[in-house]
């Protein structure tokens, strides 16, 4: 099927998007589908609809663009309490419609919307999910999934009451580096992963950078760095390791204890998880790293690789390490996570099947960041995880 141009631009929307259906066009001229999101584009009245719920840095920096690359997905709806935002950025995509907080129940009453994207602050996750749903809408909820894991099992047994699909936003299962040292751990050359180092942090900046602020207040954010940022080892870890499962894990508080950044969630952790195979994933996590750390290891019984930087929106690289010397292996380009994400979605969502990172999978790993707490807490004795 050929790329209709009009039609991506009415998709996604306006001039902005213009650049983006000119990229598709220029691949797919070449014979060269978007790696990441290898689907034929449908006409824009047969993708889903889907509304974006908290137009913050990265719903405007990456989400909505992705619906520019997008093959199955359109966008349909806004919600924002900023009515000035909101005006604006639906004029910028075309997007017919826009809801307040306060009418957000409403999007009940329209057919437009399948899928509702929720990007807002983690403590207001659950709550936002489990109104959507109660819509009626299937919900991709950005990662961590929420607060707690009483949270995270309300949100799994309202998408269960609703028949909707519930998935959470973990980006990197669609980001082809990732999925590149996926296929080769699944293949001959690696072997039987012994090792996986994690490694993934930044400098918290609330003064300079104001989406920095509720990440550091309990009540928004759920956790300190092991929730915004840690979770990207934990979660791409497990994706490597399909198949194993963690038995225990152990952690220490690594971050200054005197900064003032860190009165109400913690600044940095260490953390140990042993799986089921005796292979072993170590990481750390940080709001006290400069530069951006986000490194992943993974050490076989026959070689490596290495990835630096491993989960980022756009630079992803990944090296094969053996036999002494040290290959870089080629793979798409990351930017297109994000349009994959929200294709693979919509397919589940019309299928009415399982996400590939289903609300379980959140719900897994706000599991295992508790128990890393309570490690931590316990001076960094093993905490058993066996039926997580
Ligand atoms: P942000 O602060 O830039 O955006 C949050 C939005 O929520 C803002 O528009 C804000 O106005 C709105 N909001 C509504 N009620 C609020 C309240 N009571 N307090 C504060 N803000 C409120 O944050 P962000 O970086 O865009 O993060 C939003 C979500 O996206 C978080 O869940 C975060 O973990 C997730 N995220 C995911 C990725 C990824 O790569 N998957 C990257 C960054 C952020």
């Amino acid at each position: 099927m050929a790329i209709n141009r009009r039609d991506l631009l009415i998709a996604s929307g306006g001039a902005l998007t213009a650049a983006m259906a000119g990229r598709a066009l220029a691949q797919e001229a070449q014979g060269q589908p978007l790696m990441g999101n290898p689907t034929l584009p449908l006409p824009p009245q047969q993708r889903m609809g889907w509304a974006v719920v908290g137009l913050g840095s990265f719903a405007v920096g990456q989400l909505m663009p992705a619906f520019g690359d997008a093959n199955r997905s359109r966008l349909t709806a806004l919600v924002s309490g900023n009515p000035e935002k909101l005006a604006r950025l639906a004029d910028t995509y075309g997007v017919e419609h826009t809801y307040s907080y306060d009418d957000y129940d409403s999007i009940v009453d329209n057919p437009d919307i399948d899928c509702v994207q929720i990007a807002l602050p983690v403590g207001l996750h659950a709550e936002y999910t489990i109104r959507a749903l109660e819509a009626g809408k299937h919900v991709l909820c950005e990662k961590p999934m929420a607060s707690t894991s009483a949270e995270c099992e309300a949100m799994i047994a309202a998408a269960r009451k609703a028949g909707k699909v519930l998935g959470v936003g973990y980006r990197v299962h669609f980001e082809p580096t990732n999925q590149a040292a996926l296929a080769m751990i699944r293949g001959e050359d690696i072997g039987p992963l012994r090792h996986i180092r994690a490694e993934h942090g930044f400098q918290a900046d609330p003064e300079n950078w104001p989406p920095h602020r509720w990440r550091l207040e309990k009540q928004l954010a759920g956790g300190g760095s092991m929730y915004d940022i840690g979770i990207y080892g934990i979660n791409t870890s497990l994706m490597m390791l399909e198949g194993d499962a963690p038995m225990s894990i152990s952690a220490v508080y690594a971050y200054p204890r005197d900064d003032a950044r860190f009165r109400e969630v913690e600044g940095g952790v260490d953390w140990r998880i042993t799986m089921r195979s005796g292979a072993v994933v170590s990481g750390s996590s940080s709001y006290c790293y400069a530069p951006y750390h986000s490194k992943q290891t993974y050490i076989g019984a026959k070689s490596s690789l290495r990835m630096d930087p491993a989960t980022t929106y756009y630079e992803n690289a990944l090296w094969h390490e053996h036999g002494g010397r040290e290959t870089q292996i080629p793979a798409g380009a990351p930017y297109t996570q994000f349009a994959g994400q929200v294709d693979a979605f919509s397919e589940a969502a019309r299928a009415g099947r399982p996400h590939a990172t289903p609300g379980e999978m959140g719900y897994r790993d706000i599991r295992l960041i508790e128990m890393a707490y309570r490690s931590a807490d316990q001076g960094g004795a093993p905490v058993s995880l066996e039926g997580i």
